[in-house]
């Protein structure tokens, strides 16, 4: 399949003259545009716009195949984390340890819903939380640990899980990232108590807006994310409110997106797995170019393709004009934002180091090999010239 009828020749294109897209979106839209338009058009049929039976299928569909009894669509991935925390009864007076590396939405998260949160540093090969992190990090006031699979790669959720369950400490996946990877064969969003998933748009399963979901075993746990997303209703009523709640609700025009999007989710994971695995080839014979580790029991969802390299933002201005879009995620560590600055112990050297260091290659299902191929030569070369630079 070719996706690309012309694009500037390689090189020297200038930053507005992209050759490879950061995510092709278009790609995946062209892809099912026919199923996209028959899915909204049921949708403006039917004029059920909240609720109903296009968001009920979608739940249904998101819950089997994470392989979770309930699944509640909520308006974004930062409720979604909320949600999960405060009705499983975190709040006030209450400690949630998180990764430094993270996108700041699960901080955020943790104090919407009342407790503080506790950041700790991330494993230098991975950049994920660990066991050890989190047991150096609890104190008597810990309620829960948010694991959070960054970049599409599970945590090491083995230890995570000898050490927390014992305790007692409520596991959330922050899932956000990790649309079908799994951990020894089962899915994120089965591997704690309680996860949550964003369907932001470029994610690897993305509405056409913002979205959400929760997802759990735990049915008293499901009926509390319900309610408190739809206005506190407790009752058969709609106008029944036991609780005080709010209006986080996943519309049925993203539900419709979503189903039509999650049929093809599979093959595009796949699809990203073979580009990255390409990028691994590759990028093995780039010195200084180090990538960031896969445990052996992960299977990735691949939604980032993050490779650490010195001098960084040098490296990415030169991709860039050769037309090699990039990003960073992240280039603060939470703790280093002013209003989070009271919520780590003291420096967090791994997280801080890897912040000056990634850089996300560009990753979709549509990639072709030649573009993976044009960005690791350009990637080379940067990495060479900024090094030569340096001695
Ligand atoms: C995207 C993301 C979120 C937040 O999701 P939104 O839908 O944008 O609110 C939370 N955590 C991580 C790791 C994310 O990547």
């Amino acid at each position: 399949m070719k996706q690309r009828t012309s694009r500037p020749a390689a090189g020297r294109s200038g930053p507005n003259n992209v050759s490879v897209p950061f995510l092709d979106l278009k790609a995946m839209h062209a892809e099912i545009q026919a199923e996209l338009d028959c899915a909204w058009r049921a949708v403006t049929s039917t004029n059920a716009y909240i609720g109903g039976s296009v968001l009920d299928r979608f739940e249904g569909e998101w819950a089997a195949y994470c392989g979770r009894r309930y699944c509640i669509g909520v308006a974004n991935g930062t409720d979604a984390i909320e949600l999960a925390l405060a009705a499983s009864g975190v709040g006030p007076g209450d400690e949630v340890i998180v990764p430094a590396n993270t996108f700041i939405a699960t901080v955020e998260a943790v104090i919407a819903c009342g407790a503080r949160p506790v950041l700790v540093d991330i494993d230098d090969r991975t950049l994920l939380v660990t066991a050890d992190h989190i047991r150096a990090a609890v104190t008597s006031r810990t309620a829960a640990v948010i694991v959070v699979h960054l970049y599409g790669q599970p945590a090491g959720m083995d230890e995570i899980l000898a050490f927390t369950e014992p305790r007692g400490l409520l596991v959330v996946e922050d899932a956000a990232q990790a649309h079908g990877a799994r951990w020894h064969g089962v899915r994120a969003g089965a591997l704690g108590d309680i996860a949550a998933f964003s369907f932001y748009p470029g994610k690897n399963l993305g509405a056409f807006g913002d979205g959400g979901a929760v997802v759990t075993d735990d049915a008293a746990v499901a009926s509390r994310v319900r309610a408190l997303s739809t206005h506190g209703v407790t009752g058969a009523s709609r106008y029944h409110h036991g609780v005080v709640g709010r209006n986080s609700r996943l519309d049925a025009l993203q539900a419709a997106v979503l189903s039509v999007k999650l049929a093809r989710l599979g093959g595009w994971n796949a699809a990203r797995r073979r580009a990255s695995l390409q990028y691994g080839r590759v990028l093995a014979g780039v010195k200084d170019a180090r990538p960031v580790a896969n445990a052996p029991e992960a299977e990735s969802s691949h939604h980032l393709q993050v490779v650490r390299v010195p001098r960084r933002d040098a490296v990415r201005t030169a991709l860039a004009d050769r037309g090699v879009e990039t990003g960073v995620h992240y280039p603060v560590p939470c703790h280093q934002h002013e209003p989070y600055r009271a919520f780590a112990e003291g420096p967090l050297p791994v997280a801080e180091r890897a912040a000056s260091e990634v850089l996300s290659l560009p990753m979709s299902p549509h990639i072709s090999a030649e573009q993976v191929m044009e960005v690791c030569s350009a990637l080379r070369e940067a990495v060479e010239g900024q090094v030569g630079r340096a001695s």
